[in-house]
């Protein structure tokens, strides 16, 4: 019920890591950068953690910032890892996003700003916040849990 989450704000905080195009090209590969620089959009089904349930961390591929966890991944169907809730509310930002002719709210890493992927809500998806964090795998890499030291 909050209007925190509505992301009619354009103006945000700068990001941490700014690093020119060049430079980013240099950190990722092509596809990468596609999806993480340039707003892409994998296709549906062929990510790597699209059906995933190991238990770990998903931090930003592009700068390494933890953004959710396993704990809030459900399966939705849609073909992309969805989570209902980020691991920490400031650690994605929120962005409105009218491309495509569809009025939809894309989701940033706040450490870099890189593009995710895009957030729904009121779906009816039986989560604890009934969004959707539609995010693409390729934004993200995995950190399985790992055991005890040593
Ligand atoms: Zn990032």
């Amino acid at each position: 019920m909050s209007s925190e989450t509505d992301a009619t704000d354009t103006s945000l905080p700068a990001p941490k890591i700014q690093l020119s195009p060049q430079q980013w090209r240099a950190r990722l590969d092509p596809a990468e950068y596609a999806v993480l620089r340039e707003a892409g959009t994998e296709r549906p089904f062929t990510g790597e953690y699209t059906d995933t349930t190991t238990e770990g961390v998903y931090s930003c591929r592009a700068c390494g910032a933890e953004l959710f966890r396993s704990t809030e991944k459900f399966e939705s169907h849609c073909g992309w890892p969805s989570f209902f809730d980020p691991a920490a509310s400031d650690a994605v930002l929120l962005r409105e996003d009218n491309s495509l002719g569809m009025r939809r709210v894309e989701v940033l890493c706040a450490n870099c700003h890189s593009h995710l992927g895009h957030v729904f809500e009121g779906e009816g998806y039986p989560t604890p916040t009934d969004k959707r964090y539609c995010i693409n795998s390729i934004s993200l890499r995995l950190q399985p849990v790992s055991g005890p030291a040593e």
